[in-house]
Order: structure tokens, then C-alpha cells, then sequence
């Protein structure tokens, strides 16, 4: 299909869409539910896909807020990633939730993609399949990992994912590789006057901590561990018999992370013979470095031009102005598709690993607006921000179509995709049965 024509067939899809989507955005940012507990967001992307004649599944009994909505027939299956989930103390008030990663743009963008990527199949009486992921708990690194253990995610042969930003363009990389580790000591309780007679869990934990220090120097540069201590006693004049530290282990791959994992357990180990207490390790998360998929890339890159960036109006530029932001924004498109992996992390990329994943951003707020802040969430709700969300939905939509019609792109995307992951079979790393942490840690 000639690309003008894809763009006018794109922009008639979404269209008529807008009005809809602009209120779906606003009444999940006003929602802002924490991780897991999305249950009427996830209801209100549902009810809207429903009413677009998807078939909508709560399929994951371990992740109630997740769901999978299938429209159209036969192959190909084209996915697309949903999110909605907020961040903590990014609301307004103190200590309220807020949308401060964008994820009320990011799960109605891809939805509003996924109805109009149906609606030009049925149009063009080509065959296929829409499948669009509602995928909770990102913020905590966990929602796609607990759903890709159970199930989901297979069976497609692309996968679409967005990300609100401040630029515009491909998102080929990904981040890090990542480990959620629980480690939870227990000792004996003695009267702190006469602590000879007890074995403090908090100690085994404080020597832990000093152990994965030294260990710091003898790792990879790539690698970041972090840690917080959970539970270390309630007193000082009683031994606690109790203690739990949390960490993350990040690399640029997954085995490196396992490999750091495996020496962070002889730290514990260590830590809690010195101490008499035992421990226990909870794997809570396991997540994948992204799979490079370079067709795809350059796929996404293609419609990202086409498409264009969101117009900036005068408006935009004052209304930041009076959030008391610099009121600077990118205006075109970076072409250029950078291959240098990102510090941080996202359970997306453990679906690179389950079917090709062609990802990128759209510019949605203004430059230099710090993520996971309360800055991000004010702009998340204005109007350059649904432009930005309708953007992305149209990039949604063209490159389904190609995909959808374009045997050679899809088959350049596919063939990648067997090449990398010939000899690789997807070890999901949680431990089967084990329920996701929906309550926090
Ligand atoms: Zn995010």
C-alpha cells in the first residue's frame, strides 16, 4: 500500500475516535490506581474494546486486573500493549497516587490503535487478528512477567508497545535485565541486656549488606544492585528475631543477572552462618533485557515518520509555562535508532522474547519533565498529551497494517526474530503457583 494512502486510510480509523479516547485518558488519570489494584481502569479500557466488537478475557486468575481482547480471524496475530497502572506519592495530594509515567495515555493510545488496526482489517477484507494485552502492574516491574509465566503473550506473530515521552521515536533497545529478590533472615529473640542468649536476623541482614558491597567491586560495570531494608526489628532492647532486606539485581542481560543473583545468595548464606539464623529467598520478579529486532525498528521508525510527530500549539506552550516548566518541546521526529541499551528496566522486554516487539515514544509532554514525578502527572492530562496518545495510536494502526498486508515486512520481522531465539526456550524464572506481590512487599 502506498504510504500516503495508509496515512489517510490511518488518520479516517482514528478519527472518529478521539472524543472517546481523550475522555477514556482523563478518567483513568483521575482514577490513579496503584499496581494490580487497576480494577476500574482495566473495566473501562475493556467495556471500550468490548464495544468495539472485541472479545474480552480476564484470562490470568494470578492477575485479576489483567485481560486479553481478541478481534478479527486467522493469521496474522498482531499484539498491542496496554498499561495503566500510577506511581505513589505523584498525585496531588501527599502520598496519593498519580500518573506520573504516562500509563493513562499509554493504555488507551494502544487501544484506540488496536480498534482502528480492527476496523481497517474488516475495511480491507484482509485476514487477521488483533489481540490487545491489558497489562497491569508495570511500575512494579510485574505485572507482564507473572502473565507471561501463565500464559499470555504467545501465539502472536508481532507485538506493538508505546511509551509517552518527551521525544518522539523508535524505542529499539530496551533496559536492563532484572531480578526482585526477597531475602528473609530468622533468628532467636533474647532481652537486648542479655543478647548472648539470641541471634539477631537484623545482624545477618547489616552483614549481608556489607558482603554485597565487596561484592560491588568484582561484577560487570553494567551491573546496579540496590537494596532496602524491609524489617529489622521493632526495638532496641529486644533481638530481633525477624529481618528482610529486598534487593534488585540489574544487567544488561539475563544471564549475567542470574550469575549475580546466584553469588548475592552465597552472601546470605555466608551472612546467616556467621549469625546462627537461617534464611529463605523469594524470587518476586524476573525480567528479560530486551531482544533486538531490527526490521521492526526500522518498521516502526518508517510509520513514526509517516505519521509525524503531535503539533505543538501556542496553548501547549502556555499551559506548561503556568506548571512553571520550561516550555520546551521536540518537535519532529528522531529518526535515528539507537541500539544502547537503557539503566533502567520494564517487564516489556520479557516479551520481546515471546514474539517480535517493535516499541517506540511519543512526545506527550514537555522536555526535561522528570518521570515518576508529580511534574509528569499535571501534564499527563492536558491537551498535547491526548494529541501525543492519538499520535501513537495511529502509528498503532499503520504499522498493523503493514503488517497486516506487507507479506515481505512481516516475514523480514519473523525471520530475525527465529534467527535470535533458534536455540532459546522462555524460562519464566518465577516459580509456578507463587501469586504475584498485589499487596506490596
Ligand atoms: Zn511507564
Amino acid at each position: 500500500m502506498d504510504p500516503q494512502t495508509k496515512k489517510q486510510l490511518v488518520k479516517k480509523a482514528v478519527r472518529p475516535e478521539r472524543a472517546r479516547a481523550k475522555e477514556l485518558a482523563s478518567a483513568i488519570w483521575e482514577l490513579a490506581e496503584p499496581p494490580f489494584k487497576e480494577h476500574e481502569s482495566a473495566r473501562l479500557l475493556a467495556e471500550y474494546l468490548e464495544g468495539h466488537g472485541f472479545e474480552v478475557r480476564f484470562s490470568i486468575p494470578s492477575v485479576p486486573t489483567a485481560f486479553e481482547a481478541t478481534r478479527g480471524s486467522s493469521r496474522p496475530v498482531v499484539g498491542m500493549l496496554g498499561e495503566y497502572d500510577a506511581l505513589p506519592d505523584c498525585g496531588e495530594e501527599p502520598g496519593s497516587y498519580g500518573h506520573a509515567c504516562g500509563h493513562n495515555l499509554l493504555g488507551v493510545g494502544a487501544a484506540v490503535g488496536a480498534v482502528a488496526a480492527a476496523n481497517l482489517l474488516e475495511e480491507t477484507g484482509t485476514g487477521g487478528r488483533v489481540v490487545y494485552w491489558g497489562c497491569p502492574a508495570e511500575e512494579a516491574l510485574a505485572g507482564k512477567a507473572y502473565m507471561a509465566r501463565d500464559g499470555a503473550f504467545r501465539g502472536m506473530d508481532a507485538c506493538l508497545a508505546w511509551h509517552p515521552s518527551g521525544a518522539t521515536r523508535p524505542k529499539a533497545a530496551g533496559g536492563s535485565a532484572l531480578d526482585s529478590l526477597l531475602f528473609e533472615f530468622r533468628g532467636r529473640t533474647a532481652h537486648g541486656a542479655y543478647a548472648h542468649g539470641g541471634r539477631s536476623a537484623l545482624d545477618a541482614a547489616i552483614l549481608m549488606d556489607v558482603a554485597v558491597n565487596y561484592l560491588r567491586e568484582h561484577v560487570p560495570e553494567n551491573v546496579r544492585i540496590h537494596s532496602v531494608i524491609r524489617d529489622g526489628g521493632q526495638a532496641p532492647n529486644v533481638v530481633p528475631e525477624y529481618a528482610r532486606s529486598w534487593y534488585y539485581v540489574r544487567a544488561s542481560d539475563r544471564k549475567e543477572v542470574d550469575e549475580v543473583t546466584r553469588r548475592l545468595t552465597l552472601c546470605a548464606e555466608g551472612s546467616a552462618t556467621a549469625t546462627e539464623t537461617t534464611f529463605e529467598r523469594t524470587l518476586l520478579d524476573a525480567i528479560y533485557s530486551r531482544l533486538h529486532n531490527e526490521p521492526f525498528a526500522r518498521l516502526v521508525r518508517d510509520n513514526l515518520v509517516l505519521m509525524g510527530a503531535p503539533r505543538v500549539l501556542k496553548a501547549d506552550l502556555e499551559r506548561v509555562k503556568e506548571l512553571g516548566k520550561e516550555p520546551d518541546f521536540v518537535k519532529g521526529v528522531e529518526e535515528e535508532i539507537r541500539w544502547e541499551r537503557g539503566r533502567a528496566s520494564s517487564d516489556e522486554d520479557t516479551v520481546s522474547w515471546l514474539a517480535p516487539l517493535g516499541a517506540f515514544t511519543v512526545a506527550c509532554v514537555a522536555q526535561g519533565t522528570s518521570g515518576h514525578h508529580r511534574e509528569y502527572t499535571r501534564q499527563s492530562n492536558l491537551p498535547f498529551a491526548h494529541r501525543g496518545m492519538l499520535r501513537a495510536a495511529e502509528v498503532f494502526a499503520a504499522t498493523a497494517l503493514d503488517l497486516f498486508s506487507d507479506d515481505r515486512a512481516l516475514k523480514d520481522i519473523r525471520s530475525a526474530f527465529e534467527k535470535a531465539t533458534k536455540n532459546f526456550r522462555f524460562d519464566p524464572l518465577i516459580p509456578d503457583g507463587q501469586s504475584p506481590p498485589i499487596e506490596g512487599v
